[in-house]
């Protein structure tokens, strides 16, 4: 999978191995929108209130995913450990489907290297760090 103006590709079959590198480990937001809050509410069958307050911090103007501990991994609030994966896959926001493809790793490569493993580097290319 390729996205133009980026220096790598990405092998999504990685995903089934990787154990949710991306939805775990440190500390992090995940911005969710209106209409994403109205999805993954309505997915859940809970109102909106409902879902702000179980699952939803405020972090300045907007709203984030809430993330739970699980050892020393900052989870986020909807990765299932039990299947590895997103508990709301369907309904994910935008910011998660599309990682790994975020403005930020274009001058943050390694930092993507390293958390994700089904990051290919084309070859014709010097890595931005
Ligand atoms: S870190 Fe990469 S390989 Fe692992 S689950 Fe996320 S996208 Fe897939
Ligand atoms: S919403 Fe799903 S894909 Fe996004 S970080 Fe949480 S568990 Fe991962």
């Amino acid at each position: 999978m390729n996205e133009q103006g980026y220096n790598y590709s990405f092998n999504p079959n990685a995903c089934d191995s990787c154990g949710g590198n991306c939805c775990t480990g440190e500390s992090g937001n995940i911005f969710v929108s209106l209409e994403e809050i109205q999805a993954i509410s309505k997915h859940l069958k809970l109102s909106i209130d409902e879902f702000k307050k179980s699952y939803l911090t405020k972090v300045g103007y907007k709203f984030s995913l809430k993330e739970k501990m699980f050892e020393e991994s900052h989870d986020c609030t909807f990765f299932d450990r039990k299947i590895q994966g997103c508990g709301i896959y369907l309904v994910r926001p935008i910011q998660c489907r599309t990682f790994p493809f975020w403005p930020y790793f274009k001058s943050h490569e390694d930092e993507l290297e390293k958390e994700c493993p089904g990051i290919i580097f084309n070859e014709s290319k010097e890595k931005n760090v």
